[in-house]
C-alpha cells in the first residue's frame, strides 16, 4: 500500500475516550480519503502488560478497523539501527555523555533558541570522547544542520519549530521515539499522520529527520485533545473514561462511538460519519470532558442513555 495513515498508541494503559476520539479521527482521515490504515503499538518505551489486548479490543470495539497485522516497535529495532547507521555514516550523529542535569544546567550555545540542545557534546575530540565513555554509556543525537523546520498541517496549515540536535537513541540502548516514529511511518507508506496536537511541536523534527534519510515527508493533522474540566489533559483519574468504566456504568460502546464522532460535529453512526466527513468542518479548540457529570455522553442519540 503506498498511501496510508495511522494509530499509533503507546500500550501505558486502557485508552481514555481522548485517545478513542483521535483514534476515529485517524481512521476517518484514512478511509474517506481511500487510503490504508494501520495501528502500530510504540512500545519501546513505557509498554505495560495487557495494555495492548485491551487497547485492540477497545478500539475494533468503536467500529475502527485495521489493514495487516498490528505492527509492534520492539520487533523493529534493526529498522531503525539501519537508518541510524546510515546517519552516522553520514557524519549527521554524534555522542552525548550529559545528564539531564548538565543539559539544564549548561549555558546555551550563543545562537541556540530556548529549549535547544545546548551543544556541550557536538565538537568533543576523540579523546574527550574516550574519557566520557569510561563514566557513562553514550545516547546518540542528531547533528542538525538547522534550528528550525516547516510542515503543513490541515489544521494548523504552515507551522515552523524548532529542531534541535535531539536524541535518536537513548543512552540505555533504546531507540528513541522521535527515530522510530519517523522510520515506521516511512517504511510503512504513511503519507498522513493525523494524532493528537500535543506532537505538533515534534512534527518539524520529525519531518527534517524524513527529508535527511531521504523519505517523503507525511502531511499532518494533528487534531485538538481532550481536556477535563480544569483545562488540564484528559487522564484516567478523571473518573469514568476508558471503556471498561464506561461498560460498568451502563454506557455500550456503540454509545461512546457515537458521542465521540457528535463531538466533531458528524452524525453518530460510522457509515455516516464517513460519508459526512470533511477535515476542513472539523473543530480547532480542545474538547471538553465534564467525566464526573457524562455530559460528554448526553447529546448521543443511541440507546443506553
Ligand atoms: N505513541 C505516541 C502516543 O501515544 C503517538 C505517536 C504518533 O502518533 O506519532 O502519544
Amino acid at each position: 500500500m503506498t498511501s496510508a495513515g495511522r494509530f499509533a498508541p503507546s500500550p501505558s494503559g486502557a485508552l481514555h475516550v481522548g485517545n478513542l476520539r483521535t483514534a476515529l479521527l485517524a481512521w476517518l482521515f484514512a478511509r474517506s480519503s481511500g487510503r490504508g490504515f494501520f495501528v502500530r503499538v510504540e512500545d519501546l518505551d513505557r509498554a505495560r502488560a495487557g495494555a495492548e489486548a485491551v487497547q485492540l479490543r477497545d478500539l475494533a470495539a468503536i467500529g475502527i478497523d485495521w489493514d495487516g497485522p498490528v505492527v509492534r516497535q520492539t520487533e523493529r529495532t534493526a529498522l531503525y539501527e539501519a537508518a541510524l547507521g546510515w546517519l552516522s555514516d553520514a557524519d549527521l550523529t554524534y555522542e552525548c555523555f550529559c545528564t539531564r542535569r548538565e543539559i539544564q544546567e549548561a549555558p546555551s550555545a550563543p545562537h541556540a533558541p530556548q529549549g535547544a540542545y545546548p551543544g556541550t557534546c557536538r565538537d568533543l575530540t576523540e579523546e574527550q570522547r574516550e574519557r566520557r565513555r569510561a563514566e557513562r554509556p553514550a545516547a546518540i543525537r542528531l547533528r542538525a544542520g538547522v534550528t528550525e523546520w516547516a510542515v503543513s498541517d490541515v489544521l494548523h496549515g504552515r507551522y515552523a519549530g524548532l529542531v534541535d540536535d535531539f536524541v535518536l537513541r537513548r543512552n540505555d540502548g533504546v531507540v528513541a521515539y522521535n527515530l522510530a516514529v519517523v522510520v515506521d511511518d516511512a517504511e510503512q507508506g504513511i503519507d498522513q499522520v493525523v494524532r493528537g496536537d500535543d506532537l505538533l511541536p515534534s512534527a518539524p523534527r520529525q519531518a527534517y529527520l524524513a527529508g535527511l534519510l531521504g523519505y517523503r515527508v507525511p502531511d499532518y493533522a494533528h487534531v485538538p485533545l481532550a481536556l477535563n474540566r480544569t483545562g488540564r489533559r484528559l487522564a484516567k483519574r478523571d473518573g469514568a473514561v476508558t471503556l471498561e468504566d464506561l461498560a460498568a456504568e451502563g454506557v455500550p460502546a456503540e454509545r461512546v462511538a457515537a458521542a465521540l464522532l457528535e463531538s466533531v460535529g458528524l452524525p453518530g453512526s460510522l457509515p455516516d460519519a464517513l460519508a459526512a466527513f470533511d477535515p476542513a468542518a472539523l473543530p480547532r479548540e480542545p474538547w471538553i470532558v465534564d467525566a464526573e457529570s457524562g455530559r460528554f455522553l448526553r447529546d448521543s442519540s443511541l440507546p443506553g442513555r
